[in-house]
């Protein structure tokens, strides 16, 4: 039993309202923050690895709802991490670097189906670039706890080294586990929408055109219409539909 008040629900979907404090921040550089959140009352509802808060940002004259992955694991309790970088004219991820410790984040959730709750009983690829590796962080650490002996590849893309997060822990992870294989990818004098041209070049000679193997299962996260070419290129392949998982930003 909890002597904590039951959290108020929003109108039509009931779905309640919690609020966390922020503890904690990192840049991890100019550009890219995590924040580390506590609740203020109650724990966290439980989440499967990849799903994201549902973070109300007041402005003026409106209330935005957007989405933030939970950056950390379940396993790891509070405080839990999101993590976020400045996009060009983007008001919500602007308030959200505003923010200083102490500040309370108003939010509803858990929620997602881009999630992974024991690891596919076949190889697996994680694709990502920059901060939408945030989903597959939680989802690497759960399908390295749970995997069987089947090869785990995190390709991950970024315009610069700076923009590859969790770099030193994915390193450490692969030292540890013979089974997952890190590759960053940094094209080099490219800028960040010329990223998904070179991930759809290395998917299609890696896991396409180099052999029959169609059993493969893939989670790719990213920003824009790049993510939806990727999920294509390996459907049309051959892969199956529920095998190439996909979150577009
Ligand atoms: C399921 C889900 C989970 C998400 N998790 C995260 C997260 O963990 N961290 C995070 O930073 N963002 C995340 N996003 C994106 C986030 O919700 C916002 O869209 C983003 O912060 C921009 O919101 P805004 O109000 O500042 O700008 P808006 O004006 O609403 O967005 C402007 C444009 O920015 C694009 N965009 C969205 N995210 C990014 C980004 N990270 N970098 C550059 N451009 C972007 C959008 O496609 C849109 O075209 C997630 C989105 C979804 C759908």
């Amino acid at each position: 039993m909890s002597d904590a008040p039951a959290p108020p629900v929003t109108g039509a979907n009931q779905r309640p309202v919690l609020r966390a404090r922020v503890e904690r921040i990192f840049d991890h550089c100019a550009d890219t923050r995590s924040l580390f959140l506590r609740m203020t009352a109650g724990v966290l509802p439980r989440f499967v690895p990849g799903m994201f808060i549902s973070v109300a940002i007041p402005l003026t004259g409106e209330t935005r709802i957007r989405p933030y992955t939970i950056a950390s694991s379940p396993e790891d309790g509070e405080p839990f991490e999101i993590c976020f970088n400045r996009v060009p004219g983007g008001l919500g991820a602007r308030w959200l670097f505003e923010r200083v410790a102490g500040d309370e984040l108003t939010f509803t959730g858990p929620f997602g189906a881009f999630t992974l709750e024991r690891a596919p009983a076949a190889e697996t690829v994680l694709i990502a670039e920059g901060t939408a590796i945030a989903p597959l962080r939680p989802i690497l650490r759960r399908a390295i706890a749970s995997a069987t002996s089947h090869p785990i590849t995190l390709l991950y893309a970024a315009d610069r080294r700076e923009h590859l997060l969790y770099a030193v822990e994915f390193e450490g992870l692969a030292a540890a586990h013979p089974e997952f294989h890190y590759e960053p990818l940094i094209p080099g004098g490219l800028d960040s929408a010329a990223l998904y041209p070179r991930l759809l070049d290395e998917a299609r000679r890696r896991w396409v055109t180099a052999d029959a193997d169609r059993s493969r299962h893939f989670y790719i996260c990213g920003v824009g219409k790049g993510v939806l070419a990727l999920r294509d290129l390996l459907r049309t392949a051959g892969y199956e539909r529920r095998a190439v998982r996909y979150e577009q930003w």
